[in-house]
């Protein structure tokens, strides 16, 4: 197959294959990204990404991440950016709008450090 045929098929089996998680269950006893475990902590690294993103947003809004699709749907790399929308039942959904893969649904999020975006600035003092 070539890049650019059609999804088709493709892609509705992409989308039964949305990953549904509640991020506790990927954290350690502390609430942190795991560091013991590196394919567990790449995964974590990313959802934490759409929380940070998401977690701020108002019920039934969404935003574009810096966050890459990583789907392949005909062969070659998806070139979409991810969304994610905070749903009404609060959880956050992330999305590529250019093949419309859901990639996650992610619950759980409101008590980790991620819920209120990225970190406040620090100021350099110097001491
Ligand atoms: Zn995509």
């Amino acid at each position: 197959m070539h890049c650019g045929a059609p999804f088709g098929i493709a892609r509705d089996l992409f989308n039964s294959m949305t990953l549904v998680i509640h991020i506790t269950d990927w954290l350690d006893e502390q609430g942190q990204v795991p560091l013991t475990n590196v394919p567990l902590r790449r995964r974590a690294l990313r959802i934490a990404r759409f929380i940070e993103y998401g977690g701020p947003l108002p019920t039934l809004h969404a935003r574009e991440t810096l966050v890459e699709c990583k789907r392949r749907p005909t062969h070659c790399q998806c070139l979409g950016l991810l969304w994610v929308m905070k749903r009404d039942d609060d959880g956050i959904e992330v999305t590529c709008r250019d093949c419309q893969h859901v990639e996650a649904v992610i619950s759980g999020w409101q008590g980790t450090g991620l819920a209120e975006g990225v970190m406040p600035a620090v100021p350099l003092t110097g001491d």
